[in-house]
C-alpha cells in the first residue's frame, strides 16, 4: 500500500518573515498542482505562485514554491516546500487546506527524518547527527554534529562490517564444506581480516575520548575549603562570560551547575560545596558524593585563599593538569608559584583563568578526522570489540582450537557484525528507532 503524503510546518511556531511547510509523499506534486494555477515548476527551481484553497478557491498566499523529485529529496520521496509569509493566519489556512485533501495527513514528530532513514537517505548515525545539529548551542557542538551528519561513522562501520562479512564467509565455508578440500590458509586469511577489524575498532575507540567531551561539554568541578571563595568565583565566571547558555539546578538539590559557552566550547561548572556541607547525619554520604563528582569531572579547579588553604581531602582528589587557584590575592600574595593568583571579588586575574580553560579546551578539540562518538556508538563499538577480542583469543591460543570450534568462532564474528549494525541501524533496532525519532520535533 502506498504511503500517505505527510505535511508539517518545518519552521518554528509563531510569527516570522517566512514559514516553510513541507510535504512528502506520492501526492506532493498533485497537491501543489491543485493549489496553484500554473504548471508545476522544474524540480529544485524556486518560483512564485498564487496559492489557493482548491475547495473554496480562496486565495491563501503568494509563496515561493519548490519541488524535489523522488530519489532526489531529503526523504527520498517526492517533496514540495511552500515558503509562505510567516503569519499565523496564513500558515493556519494553508494547513487547513492541506488537511482537507484525501491521502494527506499531518506528519508525526520526526517522521520526515524517519522516511529519509527508511529510504536509505541517512543511516542511523546521521539521523543522530542531524538531531545534534538542530540542538547544537555552541560552535564546537555544531562542528561535532556536522561531522557525524556527514556520515563518516556509518561509512567506517560499513567498511568494517564488509570485512567481517568476508571473514565470516570464509569461516562458514570451512564449516559447510568441512569434508572437502579447503586450502589450509583459509583460517588464517579469515582471522587476519577479523583481527584487523578488531585493531581498527580498538584504535578508534581509544582516540575518540576527548572529542566526545566536546559534544556534551566539559565538566569542571570547583573544589576547596569553605570560605575559599568558590561561590564568588563561580558567579564571577558566570557573569564575565556574556554567553551563559543556561543555569539549571544540579543533579542534587545541593550542588550548583552553571553552563557556560567558553569561547565556543560548552562547559559545565559544578560547585560541590553544597553537597559537602550536608547535615551532620548525612555528612559522610555528602562528602562521598562530592568526591565522586570531583573524580568524574573532566577537570578540577582547586581554590585556596590565605584563610582557606587546601586540605588533604581536596589535594588527594587532584589530577595532572588540574588548575590551582590562589584567591583573595588582594589580601596576600600566593605562597607558591604554580598557583594562578586572582581575586574573585574584584575580578583581577580572572582573565588568566578563562584563558587557561580555553587553551585546555582547544587542546581537547578533535582533529578533523577524529571519530566523534555518541555514547550509544561507543557502547556498540565496545561490544563489537569484546566479541572480536574473544575471537582473537580463540584464534591465538591454539590454532587447532578454532578449527575445533568453528561455530563458536563464527558466532563471535556475527555478534560483532550485529553490534556494528546497531550504529548504522541495520539490525535489531526497532525499539531504538522509536526512541531516537521521538526526540525529533514536528516538521523535522
Ligand atoms: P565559598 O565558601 O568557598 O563558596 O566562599 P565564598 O565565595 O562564599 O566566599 C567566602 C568569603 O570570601 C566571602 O565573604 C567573600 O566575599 C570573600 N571573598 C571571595 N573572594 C574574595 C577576594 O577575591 N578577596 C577578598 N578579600 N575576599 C573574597
Amino acid at each position: 500500500m502506498a504511503r500517505k503524503t505527510i505535511f508539517a510546518v518545518s519552521t518554528p511556531p509563531g510569527m516570522g518573515g517566512i514559514a516553510v511547510i513541507r510535504l512528502s509523499g506520492p501526492l506532493a506534486d498533485d497537491t501543489l498542482a491543485a493549489m496553484t494555477d500554473k504548471p508545476l515548476p522544474e524540480p529544485r527551481k524556486a518560483v512564485l505562485r498564487r496559492l489557493f484553497n482548491p475547495h473554496t478557491e480562496e486565495n491563501l498566499d503568494h509563496p515561493l514554491v519548490l519541488r524535489f523529485l523522488e530519489g532526489h529529496s531529503f526523504t527520498g520521496e517526492p517533496v514540495v516546500e511552500l515558503h509562505l509569509h510567516g503569519g499565523r493566519a496564513v500558515v493556519a489556512s494553508v494547513m487547513e487546506a492541506l488537511g482537507q485533501r484525501d491521502g494527506l495527513r499531518l506528519a508525526q514528530p520526526g517522521e520526515f527524518t524517519r522516511r529519509a532513514f527508511d529510504h536509505g537517505r541517512l543511516d542511523l548515525s546521521q539521523v543522530e547527527g542531524l538531531a545534534d545539529l538542530i540542538s547544537a548551542e555552541t560552535s564546537s557542538q555544531q562542528r561535532a554534529a556536522l561531522h557525524q551528519y556527514s556520515g563518516v561513522i556509518g561509512a567506517r562501520c560499513r567498511a568494517w562490517s564488509a570485512r567481517l562479512t568476508r571473514g565470516l564467509a570464509l569461516l562458514e565455508a570451512t564449516i559447510d564444506f568441512a569434508d572437502e578440500e579447503i586450502p589450509a590458509e583459509t583460517w588464517q586469511v579469515a582471522t587476519d581480516e577479523i583481527v584487523g577489524v578488531r585493531d581498527a575498532i580498538r584504535a578508534d575507540l581509544g582516540a575518540a575520548h576527548p572529542s566526545e567531551r566536546m559534544r556534551d561539554g566539559w565538566r569542571i568541578a570547583i573544589l576547596g575549603a569553605p570560605n575559599a571563595g568558590k561561590s564568588t568565583l563561580l558567579n564571577a565566571l558566570a557573569q564575565r562570560d556574556a554567553a551563559i547558555v543556561s543555569d539549571i539546578p544540579g543533579t542534587t538539590r545541593d550542588s550548583i551547575e552553571v553552563h557556560l559557552d567558553l569561547g565556543g566550547y560548552p562547559v559545565t561548572l559544578i560547585d560541590t560545596a553544597g553537597i559537602r556541607d550536608a547535615d551532620d547525619a548525612i555528612e559522610r554520604i555528602g562528602v562521598e558524593r562530592a568526591n565522586r563528582v570531583a573524580r568524574e569531572a573532566d577537570l578540577r579547579i582547586a581554590v585556596a585563599a590565605p584563610d582557606a588553604r587546601l586540605t588533604e581531602d581536596v589535594t588527594v582528589l587532584l589530577q595532572k593538569n588540574d588548575l590551582l587557584l590562589w584567591n583573595k590575592m588582594d589580601r596576600a600574595a600566593s605562597p607558591e608559584p604554580h598557583y594562578i593568583a586572582l581575586s574573585a571579588r574584584s575580578g583581577e586575574g580572572l582573565d588568566t583563568v578563562i584563558e587557561r580553560l580555553r587553551a585546555m579546551a582547544d587542546i581537547a578539540d578533535p582533529p578533523a578526522d577524529a571519530l566523534l562518538l555518541h555514547q550509544r556508538h561507543r557502547e556498540a563499538m565496545a561490544q563489537a570489540l569484546r566479541s572480536l577480542d574473544d575471537y582473537a583469543d580463540l584464534a591465538s591460543t591454539d590454532p587447532d582450537r578454532i578449527q575445533a570450534a568453528p561455530e563458536l568462532a563464527a558466532q563471535l564474528v556475527r555478534e560483532a557484525w550485529e553490534s556494528l549494525g546497531r550504529i548504522t541501524g541495520e539490525r535489531g533496532i526497532d525499539r531504538l528507532l522509536d526512541v531516537i525519532f521521538s526526540e525529533f520535533c514536528l516538521g523535522k
